[in-house]
């Protein structure tokens, strides 16, 4: 891995993004934010995923409305995303949010920014300036690519900020593309100091979302560049909070409950290893230790990744082997193997 890039530090609430904190895990809220009590009831659900920083639309004056009392309610941060009317950002300061996030080609005038950015500057709360290849402010610069367009539109969103004596900025140069993406984020890697919040913006359902983000946020991440990342995926948000989280485990920079080693089995396997993983999966994810478990099918890598792990089974015809720390613990009956392993990791 290349060495991480080092931002300026900026603290969005309690959670510092940038310097030498930890890579942050973000998500949306998918409720509608008026409803205060099904909003505070998904974060909820959100912070036991983990999720560090939670954002929301704030579509109108009556979501803005709303934010206080939802602030008020939750553990963590609280980012409000606003599009096209300044006066919600100042009404979403003015509740107590912890974070901006503000989209430079639908609030361009400088008057409101200006507004916007003393109102912030007041608080000390950061703002995102969030690029989207989708809605680029308008240039007469024909010759210029998307990601370069995406990097003129930030750094001239960055220029008007600094010029307001504000520096508590982070920015995101999302696209769906993941060339695109990684090609604007590698260009203002170096030419700004602050903090990058990384994502790759309408990523799709689960399963292709889940690899244009990994491919895009992991590729980022591997070149040493961003601080905090949302996985964007049309699904329920806690899936958003895990992919995050095991796209940094994957890549060794944070660590967040297990890992899961399994074998994707084949024609020596004598168990149900995909429904068994699938199961243990499941089980393994109100568990918060950072342990490594092997679920394996046979005896040719099976014992080999099960010794690696903290616990382990390597199946065979009707019973697994069970290791704990590379030892050979106990001979299971294939019925009992999902009990028999879950029973250890609580107990370990
Ligand atoms: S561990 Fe065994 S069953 Fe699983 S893929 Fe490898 S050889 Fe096949």
């Amino acid at each position: 891995m290349y060495p991480r890039r080092l931002s300026k530090a900026i603290h969005i609430g309690s959670v510092t993004v940038g310097g030498n904190a930890p890579v942050s895990v973000q998500s949306m809220t998918k409720t509608d934010t008026r409803d205060v009590g099904a909003t505070v009831r998904q974060i909820k659900e959100l912070e036991e995923y983990g999720c560090e920083i939670v954002r929301m639309a704030v579509p109108d004056s009556e979501a803005a409305m709303a934010l206080a009392t939802i602030r008020k309610g939750i553990s963590i941060p609280l980012i409000a995303d606003i599009h096209f009317d300044y006066r919600l950002a100042l009404q979403a300061l003015e509740a107590g949010v912890d974070g901006l996030r503000l989209n430079p080609g639908n609030i361009s005038e400088p008057d409101k920014v200006t507004a916007v950015v003393k109102a912030a500057r007041e608080r000390q709360v950061p703002i995102r300036i969030g690029v989207n290849a989708g809605s680029l402010p308008k240039t007469n610069r024909t010759d210029l690519t998307i990601p370069q367009r995406m990097v003129e539109a930030a750094l001239h969103h960055i220029k008007l900020l600094e010029e307001l004596n504000f520096d508590l900025i982070k920015v995101s140069l999302k696209a769906f593309d993941v060339p695109t993406t990684i090609e604007a984020y590698t260009d203002i890697a170096a030419r700004i100091p602050y903090p990058l919040h990384l994502g790759i913006t309408e990523a799709g359902t689960p399963r292709t979302g889940v690899i244009r983000s990994s491919a895009g946020i992991g590729t980022l991440l591997y070149m040493g560049i961003g601080d905090t990342i949302r996985v964007s995926l049309t699904t329920h948000p806690r899936e958003e909070v895990i992919t995050g989280y095991e796209i940094l485990k994957s890549l060794d920079l944070r660590q967040h409950g297990p890992v899961l080693v399994s074998c994707p089995t084949c024609g020596r396997c004598e168990v149900d290893v995909i429904e068994l993983a699938g199961k243990v999966e499941q089980a393994l994810q109100t568990i918060k230790k950072p342990i490594r478990v092997a679920v394996m099918g046979c005896v040719v890598n099976g014992p080999g990744e099960a010794k690696n792990a903290d616990i382990g089974v390597a199946c065979g015809k009707g019973r697994a082997i069970l290791f704990k720390k590379g030892e050979q613990v106990a001979v299971i009956e294939e019925s009992e193997i999902l009990a028999t392993l879950m029973r250890e990791i609580e107990g370990m």
